[in-house]
């Protein structure tokens, strides 16, 4: 394929590519801009080798520099900045990245080499570059590794097929209008906030970058902006549900879409958007498939609460007979794992499906709806018990700020559910059994909860329980 930027560069000319708020760039002007950018790259001898990593945040001198190292042949390799520098440090030696570029916002003092600012490679005089012509379909274009929530965090090496094919497949559900702007306010240095780039560029479309989430600024842009889509995670949902309770205005009238992915939410919150007119499509993906694979539409929403919808037109689906595991073919599937050239494989069916490590079911109008993850599910006499189901009640309580819920050995029931709660305040354990008892199966009750002050999160904010099944492990 032709490279994207110029491709765009040539068809919508005038276009608006990326708006921060202050700087608005066509996609002529973007091209000039990454061209000079990609100059400065190619003349830095710290700038080495195919990978380059870098640490931003959603700035657009962050947005431009990924553009340049795609522009110059090279490969991205994004590193979550809230990582800690043990982490970091892990990732670039696993990438082999010999330079990481910083936003000058995420400098710091104590850094060396390989780390190196923007600002210190923006000095530079060096002349603008072309940039490369094609953005072959096979070529690496990301790497990005997995948020760590069930282990060790993978590099996931992402095509220019793979997020092509992820575009189209949102496009051909979402639809697409010569209006559309994406609000980009999850990171982009994570699926979620790349792929918006990467249809940005395949579109034609404006993307529109928000520096990080502040519910307050969001609310104010898609009511007076005209956004017409916004990806979200749950919790970001919530607080923009929260702020929406009692305003008496609407967002702004483009506004069509809130694309809602990462991990499981509550009825309760979904229904709570119907009831507000806010158009949520639920979805299911993943880094290795390049973002969502499986969307509910907002037409389908009513019906089929709690279900992350239907496979896009390039995902097929189905559940493993064995386990409900659920399986899945798309041209948006990583080509592997960085370094680890058997893990891939290892995931793959004999005929090809991909193992999500997610177990599911269908509805007898093929509605997919994810039970939770095969590592996290507890397995009690018999019964299979998913640690989801059990927090989104608790979660209701007021007093309980977080919960998550893990399986110990058990002699008589092979394993049982433990919770562990942060209250802000003391809340019994009696009290929490009782309520557990009048909202769900018995067997489903956690029979002891340990009070904590924090659960253990991954950068990306989400419950590490292999962590909490740990700390039980050496207690026993
Ligand atoms: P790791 O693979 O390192 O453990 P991770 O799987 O959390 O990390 P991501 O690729 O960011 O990293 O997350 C994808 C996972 O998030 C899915 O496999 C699934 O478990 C969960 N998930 C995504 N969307 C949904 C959803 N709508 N409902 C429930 N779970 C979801
Ligand atoms: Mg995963």
């Amino acid at each position: 394929m032709d490279n994207w930027i110029l491709k765009q560069a040539l068809i919508s000319p005038a276009k608006l590519a990326v708006d921060d708020g202050q700087t608005r760039l066509t996609f002529a002007e973007l091209k000039s801009r990454v061209e000079v950018t990609a100059g400065k790259l190619l003349a830095s001898p710290a700038v080495k080798g195919k990978r380059v990593a870098m640490m931003t945040r959603n700035s657009l001198a962050g947005y431009l520099m990924a553009l340049a190292v795609l522009g110059t042949g090279k490969t991205i390799v994004w590193i979550n900045w809230r990582l800690s520098d043990e982490e970091i440090g892990r990732q670039l030696t696993d990438s082999q990245a010999a330079v990481c570029l910083v936003d000058d916002a995420l400098w710091r003092s104590d850094f060396r080499a390989p780390f190196m600012k923007f600002s210190a490679l923006e000095q530079s005089d060096a002349q603008p570059h072309q940039l490369v012509d094609q953005f072959n379909n096979a070529d690496v274009a990301s790497i990005m590794y997995t948020s760590g929530t069930t282990g060790a965090p993978k590099g996931v090496m992402q095509t220019f097929g793979n997020h092509f094919a992820s575009a189209v497949s949102s496009s051909l559900n979402l639809g697409l209008t010569g209006h559309d702007e994406w609000l980009c306010a999850v990171p982009i240095f994570h699926i979620s906030g790349f792929s918006i780039m990467m249809r940005g560029l395949i579109y034609g479309m404006t993307v529109r970058l928000i520096d990080h989430f502040d519910p307050v600024v969001v609310d104010h842009i898609l009511t007076t902006e005209p956004i017409s889509t916004i990806s979200v995670v749950p919790y970001m949902l919530k607080k923009l549900l929260d702020l929406r309770r009692d305003q008496r205005n609407v967002y702004n009238p483009y506004f069509r879409c809130m694309l809602l992915g990462g991990g499981p939410i509550d009825l309760e919150t979904l229904k709570d958007c119907r009831q507000l007119q806010i158009p949520v499509v639920q979805s299911y993906g993943m880094t290795e498939t390049c973002s969502q694979i499986v969307a509910l539409n907002d037409a389908d929403a009513d019906s089929r609460i709690g279900s992350v919808g239907k496979p896009l037109f390039l995902t097929q689906l189905k559940l493993a007979e064995r386990n409900q595991e659920v399986l899945l073919k798309t041209p948006a599937l990583t080509v592997g794992y960085l370094n680890r050239p058997q893990a891939l494989p290892d995931k793959l069916t004999a005929d090809g499906w991909y193992r999500t490590g997610d177990i599911g079911h269908f509805d007898s109008d093929g509605f997919l709806y994810i039970d939770g993850r095969i590592d996290d599910m507890i397995i009690s006499g018999g019964e299979n018990i998913f640690p989801d189901e059990i927090e989104s009640v608790y979660l209701q309580r007021p007093d309980v700020d977080g919960i998550a819920i893990v399986g110990v050995d058990d002699a008589k029931w092979g394993q049982r559910p433990v919770a562990f709660v942060v209250g802000n305040q003391p809340i019994s354990e009696p009290e929490l059994i009782q309520f557990g008892r009048q909202r769900l199966a018995h067997y489903k009750v956690p029979k002891q909860f340990i009070q904590i002050d924090q659960l253990p999160m991954n950068a990306g904010g989400k419950v590490q329980r292999f962590k909490l099944k740990q700390r039980i492990d050496a207690s026993l």
